[in-house]
């Protein structure tokens, strides 16, 4: 082959390499040219969720206290069908029972109402303001203001909050280091109790609902037509007036005429049944689950915030072939007794199983780390 039949032969393809490597050549001068770091596709999403984020931010804080106002009503509404329905019905079938039911309902629901009310009420802690904060790791871009280890801002409640947990609406408070075991502690009696309803009327719900001849409870189909009564030669004459019947000297339900009463309270019942099956299976499913969620967490060593960042920190380290330890994990048993705060001769049966208002470990600020606890002598009574 000739000189010139070989670069015949090979200027197609130099053509298209020539025009490929400009094409990349000018993309490159465009994109760098015009970079911005507000082009990024995260920020991008950022910017069109900003409303949302804004609505969020803002109708939580508005509507916290319908939602605390709804959860007291639901409550109430649910323990008062439970003395209304359940207790006249248990006591019918044995009144022992009945006495050992009244002990454990009444144990659950002191339980919930004390973490429900401290849950709300206790400040989640935050950062001292204006005071050097020795422990601070980064600084808050929203307050401007130095950050201890595990605080994170809440934007709801506008300041930065000591271990945040999340921001709870049905509480209209934040969940962080002041107050995260009464939350749990909610969710956990919480649940136990609505499970505790739905074991103990679930005969009484089946017989209504199902059967539909629980207790002499099936409605009454109300007689249609116009009440009569006959006279003393056998006639029939139409009642006009409800009082005719005060005036013949017997009670209404000798007439055998449907009593307005009694209708309308089983018809009421009826629909507390309901309203009871759904709102307790609602609640168990729903509770159920962010307790178990929770519980995981806190056999770990984490908050929901931490989760996340573990999650990312772990799966970034181990790309690069390294294993990822959380600072705060010492291990499932001392994690718990930590966060439940069964230190210094703390029993379970006082402080858990009954209400107690005692303090979380610390103050929030400083944490210790698994590097740290090495260090610690295991008979010390302050540590788990
Ligand atoms: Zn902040
Ligand atoms: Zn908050």
């Amino acid at each position: 082959m000739s000189r010139i039949q070989w670069r015949l032969k090979e200027f197609p393809k130099k053509l298209v390499n020539c025009i490929r490597f400009r094409y990349h050549y000018s993309l490159q001068c465009i994109r760098s040219l015009t970079y911005n770091h507000h082009m990024s596709q995260s920020y991008a999403s950022d910017v069109c969720l900003e409303p949302i984020f804004w609505f969020v931010d803002n109708f939580t804080h508005l509507l916290g206290p319908f939602f605390v106002f709804a959860v007291v009503c639901l409550t109430a509404a649910v323990v008062i069908i439970c003395y209304w329905i359940g207790l006249p019905y248990w006591w019918k079938k044995s009144p022992n029972t009945t006495y050992f039911l009244l002990v454990v309902g009444n144990w659950l629901l002191v339980n919930v109402a004390w973490n429900f009310y401290k849950a709300a009420a206790t400040s989640p802690g935050y950062p001292p303001e204006k005071e050097l904060i020795i422990e601070a790791v980064s600084i808050c871009k929203k307050c401007i203001a130095p950050k201890p280890p595990r605080t994170h801002h809440c934007s709801v409640c506008n300041r930065c909050v000591l271990k945040m947990d999340h921001h709870c609406p049905w509480l209209n408070n934040c969940v962080g280091y002041g107050n995260h075991r009464y939350f749990f502690l909610y969710m956990l009696y919480t649940t136990v109790g609505v499970l505790f309803i739905i074991v103990f009327g679930f005969e009484l719900g089946y017989n209504v609902l199902i059967v539909g001849d629980g207790e002499g409870w099936n409605e009454v189909e109300p007689l249609h037509g116009h009440p009569v009564r006959f006279n003393l030669s056998g006639h029939i004459i139409p009642v006009t007036e409800m009082n005719d019947y005060v005036d013949d000297g017997l009670a209404p339900a000798e007439h055998d005429l449907p009593v307005p009463q009694e209708y309308s309270s089983n018809a009421a019942k009826h629909r507390a049944i309901i309203f009871m099956a759904l709102i307790n299976v609602a609640t168990l499913f729903a509770l159920g689950a962010l307790t178990s969620w929770h519980s995981s967490l806190i056999t770990r060593g984490e908050t929901s915030i931490e989760a996340h960042i573990n999650k990312s920190e772990t799966k970034r380290l181990s790309a690069l072939g390294k294993s990822y330890q959380n600072p705060y994990d010492f291990g499932p048993r001392r994690n718990w007794r930590l966060f439940l705060g069964l230190v210094r001769k703390r029993t379970w049966w006082r402080h858990i199983l009954l209400p107690s208002g005692h303090k979380p470990e610390g103050n929030g600020l400083t944490w210790l780390t698994v590097n740290d606890f090495i260090a610690i002598d295991d008979r010390d009574d302050e540590w788990p």
